[in-house]
């Protein structure tokens, strides 16, 4: 057995940032525009490039064939401000949203460093959504200009068949017009004077649950970005940070774009596509010192072997975390035999903007545990009353994660949702629709959302409890956890899991997981079926949908499939 708690030697660490950094503690690591006001893209390119960090390395940028191309933050700035100038002669400035569709290319920082630059808000797109969920983003956010590749809108834009009568511009990046428009533009334009409250992004949600809600951000939260890249993190001065995310996703903006910028780091871009020899190969050649990346990534790289992993040397690396999706114990266990440390998970949601829960360097770990709540933020079980909340108190005990609004980085609506936003908040909590449990040492466990719990026989089962489980078996790879109606118990578990290379799905091998899980979680919470799969269905971020696997169990219609990975 393993044991329940990784201790670190804490003296041996670098010397965490202030443990108890509160909000205004944090806005004095940031400066502020000169003129009074906050700004994303000031924060994050426009004072380095005024200063001593002019000619780092900002961006260090991997093309998917071909030579790295470091650029500095001065490129960045000058850059960025181009891009801002061919926005606003465009007509593009406070108030209006620029939506962007490109692969992980440096135009894609410009684009969005430019348009915050400008005042205006930014909504970053997949570039593998298809036609149609492209089009009901931008109709949602009413976006006025497109920034996009000629690849892509030949590809998806161009087959666009709905109205987009906000829309009034496309700019394809790699076309000869806008290369020779980039070119004559002038490399300086100001940084509007936008307050903490104006619109930064527009993030859409991941679309696990149910169809993408539209989020709203503002420019006040690059205090918990930079609060966060500190305490969360550990982002120290001379890092190079790597976050795997697609800045089509919350986690790709926030923390691929915005957070290492702010703390003047140096940040790897891969063009690239997931490839464990690759993946490790940047890892080792770009000397990567903090690398935040997501449970499906570390699934497949386990998949790879961690023999793999020890053909690589990694002695700069420091710290590794992960989000986006429960972190199996299994996996925290692989980073020790593949880096030589856990892996640190941490929790949080497109909603909440930035890192809420999180297991940070100057902790131990206790694998399977998404953390304690980062300083500055108040989380709580709470269980639902017709008259309220009612604060559960005793560690153990299950209910929905409710957190206390006030965080810098909270959004401040879903688009055309107010009703669907206003019921997120109860009794001066919000309410995060994740079920999760705190434990006598206020370390946080994630149990299920909220939509995926399984009731059985009077027991609530979390899937994530039976999947880590699953995840244990020499020959699983990866498992996915629904419930399924059944006339005595109301439901029962059944697994559907996806098998390691050399494993053949044989009924011997599911009898042997079969037993395996009953032993340690008991007839009650084990599966009573365990159907193979190739793959699992998931989100183009990576996270398993149980609501697809129970919709397809259960012959009932799938729902919205924008973000079904492989989907159109
Ligand atoms: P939708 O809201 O459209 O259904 P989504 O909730 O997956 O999609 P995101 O905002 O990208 O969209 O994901 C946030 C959710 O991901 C969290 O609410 C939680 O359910 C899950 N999550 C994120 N990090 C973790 C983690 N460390 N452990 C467990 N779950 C996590
Ligand atoms: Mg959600």
């Amino acid at each position: 057995m393993r044991p329940a708690v990784i201790h670190k030697d804490l003296a041996a660490l670098p010397a965490p940032p202030n443990p108890a950094m509160g909000w205004d503690e944090a806005r004095g690591l940031l400066d502020g525009l000169p003129g009074g006001g906050l700004n994303i893209a000031w924060e994050a390119v426009a004072r380095h490039a005024r200063g001593a960090l002019a000619d780092r390395v900002a961006i260090r940028w991997h093309p998917a064939a071909g030579d790295v191309r470091p650029i500095t933050y001065r490129e960045l700035d000058e850059s960025s401000s181009r891009f801002a100038n061919l926005l606003r002669g465009l007509g593009v400035g406070k108030g209006d949203v620029v939506f962007v569709l490109c692969g992980r290319v440096p135009e894609l920082y410009f684009a969005v460093l430019g348009a915050l630059r400008l005042g205006a808000a930014v909504s970053p797109l997949f570039s593998a959504f298809g036609p149609e969920p492209i089009a009901t983003r931008i109709n949602m956010g009413r976006g006025k200009v497109l920034v996009t590749t000629e690849a892509l809108y030949q590809k998806k834009v161009a087959k666009i068949a709905v109205p987009m009568p906000t829309l009034a511009k496309v700019l394809c990046v790699d076309s000869a017009d806008f290369r020779a428009a980039f070119a004559a533009a002038s490399p300086r334009c100001e940084v509007a004077a936008t307050t903490p409250e104006d619109t930064s992004f527009l993030h859409f949600t991941s679309g696990t649950t149910g169809m993408p809600k539209g989020a709203v951000h503002v420019h006040g939260a690059v205090v918990m970005h930079c609060a966060t890249g500190k305490v969360a993190l550990d982002l120290h001065p001379d890092d190079v940070f790597w976050c795997t995310a697609d800045p089509g996703w919350v986690t790709g903006t926030s923390y691929g774009i915005v957070t290492p910028l702010v703390h003047g780091v140096t940040s790897i871009v891969d063009e690239a596509d997931f490839d464990a020899e690759r993946w490790y190969r940047i890892l080792e050649e770009e000397r990567v010192s903090v690398w935040y990346t997501a449970p499906t990534a570390i699934r497949m790289l386990m998949k790879a072997g961690a023999e793999l992993a020890r053909t690589h040397a990694f002695p700069r690396l420091r710290f590794v975390a992960s989000v986006g999706e429960p972190l199996n114990p299994e996996a925290v266990w692989w980073g020790m035999e593949a880096f030589g440390m856990p892996i640190h998970d941490n929790w949080w949601q497109t909603e909440t903007g930035g890192i809420m829960i999180a297991n940070t360097a100057a902790m131990d770990v206790k694998p399977g545990s998404m953390g304690k709540p980062l300083p500055g933020v108040e989380a709580a079980i709470v269980h639902r009353k017709d008259d309220g909340l009612e604060i559960v108190a005793a560690p153990g005990t299950e209910g929905e994660l409710a957190l206390r609004p006030g965080w810098p980085s909270m959004f401040r609506g879903y688009l055309d949702q107010d009703e669907r936003y206003r019921k997120c908040f109860v009794g001066g909590w919000y309410l995060t629709g994740d079920l999760a449990r705190r434990d006598e040492d206020g370390y946080f466990w994630f149990v299920g959302r909220a939509d995926d719990v399984i009731k059985s026989a009077g027991h609530l089962i979390g899937p994530f409890e039976v999947e880590s489980v699953l995840m244990e078996h020499r020959a699983v790879a990866e498992a996915g956890v629904i419930g399924k109606p059944d006339p005595v118990v109301g439901e029962v578990v059944k697994a559907f899991v996806s098998l390691k290379a050399g494993f053949v799905p044989d009924e011997a091998l599911r009898m042997e997981i079969l037993g395996h899980v009953r032993k340690r979680l008991g007839a009650a919470i084990a599966p009573k079926e365990i159907a193979f799969a190739t793959t699992l269905p998931r989100t183009r971020s990576g996270k398993i949908m149980r609501r697809l696997l129970k919709a397809r169990e259960l012959g009932l219609p799938e729902g919205d499939l924008s973000t079904l990975e492989g989907g159109s």
